[in-house]
């Protein structure tokens, strides 16, 4: 169950409970396309799906997140990038997780990042919200346009 010792990327031999544990969190990351195809069939464009919207008139950072996934699932990249930038950056990152969890819970094997790779990352998170504010302020304040409905 231990990876071996590693500076970036190596790969982790599972037992059973380690399959069950990537079908368990391959299961948890399937909710958010589950979550968006039954928000695309209940409160989207019937109800103010975002509070913040609502009462300012201005996008929330999240604002599109929805619409975006919808749009990633039929293809329409263009779309999902105008709708929310960090829509596909969210699905390029739940998907290869996702990925990584098919493969553990299929073959029982998975890619396990080292400690370099896991500060690395850090580093990577920290960018994209620090990118991700910037994005909403800019759609705050008028200067990047934003879906409404
Ligand atoms: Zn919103």
């Amino acid at each position: 169950m231990k990876p071996r010792p590693s500076n970036w990327l190596s790969v982790q031999s599972l037992d059973r409970n380690g399959r069950a544990r990537c079908g368990a969190e391959l299961l948890a990351l399937l909710t958010i396309p589950v979550a968006a195809l039954v928000m695309r069939f209940t409160v989207l464009g019937r109800l103010h799906a975002c509070t913040f919207l609502w009462l300012t008139g201005r996008p929330c950072p999240f604002c599109g997140m929805t619409r975006s996934l919808l749009a990633i699932m039929r293809g329409a990249f263009t779309e999902a990038f105008k709708l929310n930038f960090f829509g596909p950056v969210i699905a390029t990152a739940a998907g290869l997780w996702m990925l990584n969890c098919a493969v553990g819970f299929a073959c029982g094997r998975r890619a396990v990042m080292g400690p370099s790779l896991v500060s690395v990352n850090w580093w990577i998170v920290r960018v994209v919200l620090a990118l991700w504010a910037v994005y909403w302020l800019l759609r705050l304040a008028g200067f990047i346009s934003f879906p409404t409905n």
